[in-house]
């Protein structure tokens, strides 16, 4: 890949030097978003700051010319596979807003989303997680790098293009959504109201690298049932009336998923440039309901994580929900009371995964914008789901995570990035709106 040894053009020069010299500016709009509790939700929580957050940001898009459209989506119906059901947005709306290009360039999404996980236990944080603060040249707080300080360095961006009188070709389309943590129906809802680009970015921690290719995943419920029954005493067969163990029948279900774990990591269509093999494991296990009484049924969670080559002509993963409902049930069935009283599975939302080809020009741009500002990242994958793949599958634009920070700070307690880093990426977001969008009698 070819890499550019510093800014092209002098007008390049100006714009990185603009950021540079604004840095405190910067800090400042990282630090006010920080500042809004936009807590990731739970099923059932209400809302927080999310609709504040917004309007803020809608206020400075406002500012640097853009039209905005602030909206809050009707709740999800019934039976779409690819969102949770009945999930409203009530005190969460999605914003999205079009900086109108001065004609003839490419248009280029910046995306980025604006929950945040938990910050608790807040007692655990050095300085209050909502409050963010300045320790050698890191800026701590919850969301600093996953991605409110991302987010910061692309709106930094455009205002600093916006204030050197800088024209651009092509539209930049703004999307900031809700609910990345939680269900990526945020994204979901935007692409469903028509944002789209020629090309995108969402501000994931990439450090610098760009993140082309992730895998999807999706969470079957398994209900094995027993059949309750005094456990200190000796009961005839089952078929005779006595009772049935649901958690020891686990035993055979938990057998079929480490067989088809080890199937999977070895299958040859299964090896991806980027990616790690499809997965599959238990996450949650609930079961049993006394002391004494033999568990009338276990219930248990799964996560199952599948690759972009997987994705049928629906656009789902039916083919591999399909093999693991199959291969699990048929491993129940060497179990007479399971052959008759079947596993009772239920599917909730498919999280569909997404790959950039990385010959795609978008690849090079951030890697090139990146490599102009001194930071080199690589082109690579990252195997949990996030909201490009929305963008890239659902909205025909080919979308990258690419963005300032470290992931292994994500979620963490003292949650942090370097301010340098929000800096650079905020100048490469610069410099590759220059080079994509082009400038208008430039
Ligand atoms: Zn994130």
């Amino acid at each position: 890949m070819d890499v550019d040894p510093g800014p092209s053009s002098l007008l390049e020069e100006r714009v990185v030097t603009a950021i540079v010299e604004s840095e405190a500016e910067l800090v400042r709009l990282a630090s006010d978003l920080i500042g809004f509790d936009t807590t990731a939700r739970n099923p059932g929580d209400p809302p927080r700051e999310e609709a504040r957050l917004q309007e803020y940001l809608r206020a400075r898009l406002d500012a640097v010319g853009a039209d905005t459209d602030l909206w809050e989506p009707g709740p999800t119906g019934r039976g779409d596979r690819f969102v949770p059901d009945d999930l409203d947005f009530l005190g969460r709306p999605q914003l999205a807003a079009r900086l109108a290009g001065h004609g003839g360039g490419r248009s280029l999404l910046l995306n980025g989303h604006i929950d945040a996980v938990s910050h608790e236990p807040i007692e655990q944080w050095s300085s209050h997680p909502l409050k963010a603060e300045i320790r050698d040249g890191e800026l701590y707080g919850r969301g600093a790098c996953d991605m409110k300080g991302g987010i910061a360095s692309m709106l930094h961006a455009l205002e600093t293009l916006r204030r050197l009188g800088v024209r651009l070709g092509g539209d930049v389309v703004w999307c900031t959504n809700t609910d990345e943590e939680s269900s990526g129906a945020g994204s979901y809802a935007c692409v469903r109201h028509g944002v789209k680009a020629d090309a995108g970015l969402c501000a994931e921690p990439t450090g610098f690298d760009v993140w082309l290719a992730c895998r999807g995943g999706v969470n079957p419920h398994i209900t094995i049932d027993g059949r309750p029954g005094h456990s200190e005493i000796t009961h005839p067969h089952w078929q005779a009336g006595g009772p049935v163990n649901a958690i020891e029948r686990y035993g055979l279900v938990l057998d079929a998923i480490r067989t088809i774990r080890e199937d999977w990591r070895t299958r040859p269509d299964h090896l991806h440039p980027y990616l790690s093999p499809p997965d599959i494991l238990t996450t949650v296990i609930r079961g049993g309901e006394w002391m004494v009484t033999y568990p009338s049924s276990c219930e248990i969670t799964l996560s199952v994580q599948y690759l972009p080559g997987s994705v049928d002509a629906a656009g789902t993963g039916q083919a591999v929900f399909d093999e693991v409902e199959r291969r699990i049930n048929a491993a129940a069935a060497s179990d007479s009371w399971l052959a008759e009283h079947p596993l009772r599975w239920d599917w909730p939302c498919d999280i569909v995964p997404a790959e950039v080809p990385d010959d795609h020009p978008v690849v090079a741009l951030a890697l090139g914008a990146a490599a102009t500002v001194g930071r080199t990242g690589v082109a690579t994958g990252m195997d949990s789901w996030h909201d490009a793949a929305v963008y890239t599958r659902r909205a025909d634009t080919p979308t990258v995570s690419f963005g300032p920070g470290d992931l292994r700070k994500a979620h963490t307690i003292d949650e942090s990035v370097p301010v340098s880093d929000l800096v650079d990426f905020s100048a490469a977001v610069a410099l590759a709106l220059v080079r994509w969008c082009g400038v208008a009698g430039g």
